[in-house]
């Protein structure tokens, strides 16, 4: 679906936005070993956003001109009032999409509501088939759990489903034609991530490297046909290709290229309500403090359109070997 290009969002490069990131709680049921440590500090309750903060942000930036909000996290689905959240987001008369990234653990229980809502689009995290490596990966998750949520999500008829997969060498890089081919089986989408440098990944005594998108794609290549496709429906850091003969596409994410950034048309908001300009730096504008100080609509529109201009030309992980991001994912949503 294209997004309508009328935004009063614009940044100090010229650039659109039309494209929100929510992230709507910093907790989450797994520990993906590339995402958290094991055990974790979780924000104290009080600085996370409520639902009536977030529905009035979400509204606000609609207004403004956004189109597109991802729901994510943490997990989403576990956080308190979340089918609330989803009910008010999908009532936006102007949100043309309606997208929730999810690691699938509650999404055989939630999918009917969600889809209910107003969802349209559902991005469910998947890195490996096989449940001891599923276990390693996330240190908790059920694969079969997961794959039941995946498979309701199916039945539920949502416009677009599309697995994630990070991939790293030594651990589930032999896994990427099986998830490709299960995705096939499924008739719906799949994106290989590269893995951001949050510092070194260590399973099982064993230092393990990010695989670069275009070794991935050499490698389905020799398995699949992969068209190369022009009309994409959001800017992104996606190079999406489709498997000759079927529906479905196959994405690669390559967060280290820049060669998405002059399209950037996307902000996040974290957790805690910050208004991050950009997942590789660390501009940023406090919400929270502005939602809570009794501002009005128009006075909190405008210091978001003036805040743009903090908005940088690019991100900065050009050299994967050394860690830059000192958040973890689950604070910002990825
Ligand atoms: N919990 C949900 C999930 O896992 O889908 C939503 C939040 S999670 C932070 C969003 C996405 O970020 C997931 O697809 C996850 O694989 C990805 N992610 C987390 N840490 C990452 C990292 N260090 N590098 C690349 N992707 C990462
Ligand atoms: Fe949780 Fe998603 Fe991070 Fe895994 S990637 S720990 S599921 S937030």
């Amino acid at each position: 679906m294209a997004l309508t290009q009328t935004t009063q969002l614009v940044d100090g490069f010229d650039r659109g936005i039309s494209y929100l990131r929510l992230s709507v709680t910093d907790r989450c049921d797994f520990r993906c070993q590339y995402c958290m440590a094991e055990t974790m500090q979780f924000l104290p309750r009080s600085e996370v956003l409520t639902i009536e903060e977030l529905l009035r942000t979400a509204r606000l930036f609609t207004e403004l001109g956004v189109r597109k909000i991802r729901v994510t996290g943490g997990e989403p689905l576990i956080r308190r009032g979340i089918d609330e959240l989803f009910d008010g987001l999908g009532a936006f008369p102007n949100l043309e999409t309606l997208a929730l990234t999810t690691n699938g653990s509650h999404l055989a229980e939630s999918a009917q509501r969600l889809r209910e809502s107003g969802v349209n689009s559902i991005n469910i995290s998947l890195d490996s088939l096989e449940p001891e490596r599923f276990k390693a990966i996330t240190r908790i998750g059920e694969l079969e759990t997961v794959l039941r949520g995946i498979d309701q999500a199916i039945d539920c008829g949502f416009e677009r489903i599309r697995l994630n997969a990070v991939v790293l060498d030594g651990l589930n890089r032999d896994e990427v034609i099986p998830l490709t081919q299960y995705a096939l089986d499924k008739n719906i989408h799949i994106a290989f991530i590269e893995e951001m440098p949050l510092g070194q990944v260590n399973i099982g005594g064993k230092a393990l490297a990010y695989v670069s998108s275009d070794t991935l794609q050499d490698e389905l290549s020799e398995h699949f046909s992969l068209i190369p496709m022009t009309a994409r429906d959001t800017a992104g850091p996606s190079r999406d290709y489709l498997i000759a003969g079927s529906q479905t596409q196959v994405g690669f994410i390559s967060p280290h290229s820049q060669n998405f950034c002059a399209q950037c048309n996307r902000l996040r908001i974290s957790a805690e309500g910050r208004l991050l300009m950009c997942l590789g730096n660390e501009e940023s504008i406090d919400l929270r403090t502005l939602l809570r100080s009794g501002r009005s609509d128009d006075e909190i529109k405008t210091t978001i359109i003036d805040s743009l201009v903090i908005k940088p030309e690019r991100h900065v992980f050009d050299r994967p070997d050394e860690p830059q991001i000192v958040r973890f994912m689950n604070a910002t949503g990825g």
